[in-house]
């Protein structure tokens, strides 16, 4: 890996060779978050635009001289990343834009944008010879590595609360993994998993305690510049539990804007729901990272559900560092927006998904953001997975009898209402 520099922890900036540490800088308990450092000379010198342009790989592994993997490290076979980048006028209309585009991260193998982090997971684990891949997830994070696993036949153990919704725990068993459901929220699943991992020396994926999550993740704004013809947008918007993702696209973009490849820095814009508003209240009380204290968390959300954001320290810095803002809005309106999203681009999102369309709302709501702005909202996750919320955001369907009486009636209803649809 010589491309890769060093692993830097953000905390007190100690550098090491990335075979010297697996997860943390060890001055800080678990809290030692580090960044993977790259030496961008010599990834320029054999890669380029014109030679990525030509590669036929359309899975986040186009972007492999960027990730902090060996050469001769094999990638498991499920095709993640390359998810369609629509561009939306109808809903930008409906929110008064000129240009709006909608990345659905929810046409990932496990319908989320976790598997870009899971596939890091899988690949990084394998190198370390793993018997055992272990995760702590609200869900999506466990339905990825289970499901990544099954792509290679890897073992794996997976802590999620006993209240995740159950798609996501059917996909964890049909793949496969070792599932204990935990009596308690996230915040328990995470440490209790930290400490089996520690007990019983298995390869931990846990969100901003393993590095490599963070470079998994930031393949998903490598491919919104790339799709946008490297004319980076003005802003995106992004949903925020952990902080993963959206440290994730803050270190994609410092990475493209460290090979020149795009000119200018997108202002980054999270989006938590107030019932889970940690990095919110850190963001707009001016307070530390390291300096967080948790809350109890309570969302609809289940995704970003989290008390204790785990990668605030990036998190804090992507909103900090790209004039961009934290957002926070209710479940209300989070729901509200799975049907818009739904009706104006035929695609479903889970509430964690749809929450940065929320998030969007409120900012133009704010006059945060102006209507000519270049905009991107990413849809973290499928709305399949959480069909409970769904049936929530809508109303019900027509019961008809079987016979055509029965939608002649309904009909002629519609046109004395002048509702149909
Ligand atoms: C995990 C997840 C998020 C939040 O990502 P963090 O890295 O925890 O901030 C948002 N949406 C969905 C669907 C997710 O699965
Ligand atoms: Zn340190």
């Amino acid at each position: 890996m010589d491309h890769v520099q060093s692993l830097k922890c953000l905390v007190c900036g100690a550098e090491y060779a990335p075979d010297q540490i697996d997860y943390v800088c060890p001055k800080h308990g678990d809290d030692g978050i580090v960044d993977v450092q790259y030496r961008y000379d010599r990834i320029a010198a054999s890669w380029s635009k014109a030679k990525l342009a030509e590669d036929r790989n359309m899975t986040m592994w186009r972007y492999r001289p960027l990730m902090a993997i060996r050469e001769d490290s094999p990638l498991p076979p499920l095709a993640v990343g390359w998810t369609p980048l629509y561009r939306t006028d109808r809903l930008a209309a409906l929110m008064g834009l000129k240009n709006l585009w909608v990345k659905d991260d929810g046409r990932q193998p496990t319908a989320s944008l976790k598997d870009r982090a899971s596939a890091m997971a899988v690949v990084k684990g394998r190198e370390k010879g793993a018997e055992i891949i272990t995760t702590a997830s609200t869900g999506n994070a466990a339905a990825a590595l289970t499901g990544l696993c099954a792509s290679v036949g890897q073992k794996n153990v997976i802590f999620v609360p006993q209240t995740a919704p159950a798609a996501k725990v059917a996909q964890l068993l049909v793949f496969g993994g070792t599932v204990l459901l935990v009596r308690g929220t996230y915040d328990d699943a995470f440490e209790l998993c930290l400490k089996a991992s520690k007990e019983f020396g298995w390869y931990n994926r846990n969100t901003a305690y393993n590095p490599y999550m963070t470079e998994g993740k930031k393949t998903v704004v490598l491919e919104i510049c790339e799709q946008l013809a490297w004319k980076a947008p003005d802003r995106i918007f992004v949903s925020v539990g952990d902080g993963c993702i959206i440290g994730g696209i803050h270190k994609g973009l410092n990475d493209l804007m460290a090979l020149g490849w795009i000119d200018k820095m997108p202002k980054i814009m999270g989006v938590q729901a107030a019932g889970s508003a940690a990095i919110y209240q850190a963001w707009k009380d001016g307070t530390a990272g390291i300096d967080m204290k948790a809350i109890d968390a309570q969302t609809i959300a289940d995704s970003i559900s989290a008390g204790m954001p785990r990668d605030r320290i990036k998190a804090l810095a992507a909103a900090r560092e790209t004039g961009g803002a934290y957002i926070k809005v209710s479940d209300e309106e989070i729901l509200a927006q799975i049907p818009v999203l739904g009706q104006s681009c035929g695609v479903f999102a889970e509430p964690a998904g749809a929450a940065s369309l929320a998030g969007l709302k409120k900012a133009l709501d704010d006059k945060l953001v102006s209507p000519d702005e270049r905009i991107v909202v990413l849809v973290t996750g499928n709305g399949l997975k959480d069909i409970a919320s769904a049936r929530k955001s809508v109303g019900e369907p027509y019961v008809v009898d079987a016979n055509l009486g029965a939608v002649q009636k309904l009909v002629g209803e519609w046109k004395t209402r002048g509702a149909a649809r």
